[in-house]
């Protein structure tokens, strides 16, 4: 059983999840962190083609 947002805790073997019990080594926690980050970056990448669509849709106005 998996709650929907873990809240993870350290601990000397990695990380859990006090919520659910959810355990992560410390290499697994890293890695998820960096996925999320990855999903923030293509997330501003596309705001950021969006404004430069805007951009080229004046120009050509
Ligand atoms: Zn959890």
């Amino acid at each position: 059983m998996r709650c929907k947002k873990h809240v993870f805790m350290g601990d000397k073997d990695g990380v859990h999840c006090f919520k659910c019990g959810f355990t992560m080594t410390h290499d697994e926690y890293v890695k998820s962190l960096r996925k999320e980050d990855k999903d923030e970056e293509l997330r501003e990448h596309d705001s950021v083609s969006d404004d430069l669509v805007s951009e080229s849709e004046n120009t050509s106005l």
